[in-house]
């Protein structure tokens, strides 16, 4: 059993906030709707920044719809340190997702306040605008934006009511007109910090409350389609059948095995819809369409097993007479955290007495935008029964503590002294 000694966050301050948070959009007892941009989403930003300015920060919304609040430094031309994480939820949703790393930033911040310090570069704890992508099938909208990573079309895409990003953003008040004055320019942002819950069940496992990510891996999602020929189900005998779900279901558990050949590796490998046509019980599966997501640290390793993919349809469908076509959704590569930060992480906690583990994270977040232009570090919190994305999300006050404690510690030393700060630079 580890001990922890010197925790000098507000606890009882921190808890009471996630579960001052957690009432808005409350949904089935524990869990919460916070949908990007709508009303609940509104009067949980209005709350948050309501504690921000109670802590003596300044703050506004911008363009792209993220509530930021700073602390300004001694010297303004040092590149900043930015915090944050979101407040928007899944529609059927946990209460610690996103929230506990705009509330823990915002608490390390305050803290580091009532310490007396004031930091050379400036801070700025951000509650970035619809990193879930629920309500426009598109997700790290506001991390996007102030990066500058937004695509054609962004705004046009519509919710399942028809309301457009444009129109939502406008209803919260933000323009599009002024997207470029809320753009970072290169080299203004110094570095990056998140905290999130792990929505894994991997530090569970190992029983360790925090652990230190390595990096965010990068997704390959491919949508697959076989085609063979339908027949009536009572007529055709079985040695002149092309079926494309039999060829299908071959590919599938092909696939699934290949991805657990390495048990050490942090591969996953995941098909998670399928569609099936004519889709009827007495007809011979013509045509059938599944998704892939590929996931991995290691590119190499990922690109092997896409390759054995792609051999194990030519094979399958060669042995069940049918064609295959596919496409390429998204192809994403793996983005690590700085090693320098990732030191500051492990030394932060060392002095609490805590020996942190290092986890991949499966799962995007903001920092995944943020890496494009900084350095970053996660801290992952542990999450119970690895549950996320629904109203079971737990992760104990206890270990909420332990990881903000590990973030305001990081963030100190990030603040101590120009020596530190001038790496980043
Ligand atoms: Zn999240």
């Amino acid at each position: 059993m580890q001990t922890t000694e010197g925790i000098t966050i507000n606890q009882v301050r921190l808890d009471e906030r996630i579960e001052q948070l957690s009432r808005i959009g409350r949904i089935a007892d524990t869990g919460v709707c916070r949908l990007a941009l709508t009303l609940e989403d509104m009067e949980g930003i209005i709350q948050v920044r309501l504690w921000m300015e109670e802590a003596g920060l300044t703050t506004r919304l911008d363009a792209f719809g993220n509530l930021i609040a700073r602390l300004e430094g001694t010297d303004p031309s040092l590149p900043l340190l930015m915090l944050g994480s979101h407040i928007d939820s899944q529609p059927y949703g946990g209460r610690y997702d996103g929230a506990v790393g705009v509330l823990g930033a915002l608490e390390a911040v305050q803290c580091l306040m009532e310490q007396g310090i004031q930091p050379a570069m400036s801070i700025e704890v951000v509650a970035f605008c619809d990193e879930e992508g629920s309500r426009f099938n598109k997700g790290l909208f506001g991390s996007r934006g102030i990066t500058g990573q937004l695509e054609e079309g962004e705004l046009e895409r519509q919710d399942k009511h028809g309301v457009t990003r444009r129109e939502a953003l406008e209803s919260f008040g933000c323009s599009p007109a002024q997207f470029a004055e809320s753009v970072y320019p290169p080299g203004a942002i110094g570095a990056y910090l998140e905290l999130h819950i792990e929505q894994g069940p991997v530090l569970e496992s190992i029983d360790a409350p925090v652990g230190v990510v390595t990096g965010i891996s990068g997704p390959l999602w491919l949508t697959v389609t076989m085609k063979g020929m339908a027949g009536h189900a009572g007529s055709v005998p079985m040695e002149m059948r092309h079926d494309a779900l039999v060829g299908s279901a071959k590919v599938i558990a092909a696939f699934d095995e290949m991805v657990r050949e390495d048990p050490g590796a942090p591969t996953v490998g995941t098909v998670g819809s399928l569609r099936v046509f004519p889709d009827s019980r007495n007809i011979i599966p013509e045509e059938v369409s599944f998704t892939v997501d590929l996931r991995d640290m290691e590119m190499a390793r990922r690109d092997r097993l896409e390759a054995r993919l792609m051999q194990l349809l030519e094979d399958i469908s060669k042995q069940h007479g049918l064609s295959y076509s596919l496409t390429v959704d998204t192809n994403s590569e793996p983005r690590y955290c700085a090693e320098r930060i990732k030191s500051m992480i492990h030394s932060s906690a060392e002095a609490m007495g805590l020996t942190l583990p290092e986890l991949m994270s499966g799962p995007f977040h903001d920092a995944l935008a943020l890496s494009h232009v900084c350095d970053y570090g996660m801290i992952f919190v542990r999450s119970k029964d690895g549950i996320s994305h629904h109203p079971s999300e737990y992760s104990s006050p206890e270990d909420i503590t332990l990881g903000t404690e590990v973030l305001y510690r990081t963030v100190r030393q990030m603040c101590n002294g120009h020596t530190v700060i001038d790496t980043f630079s």
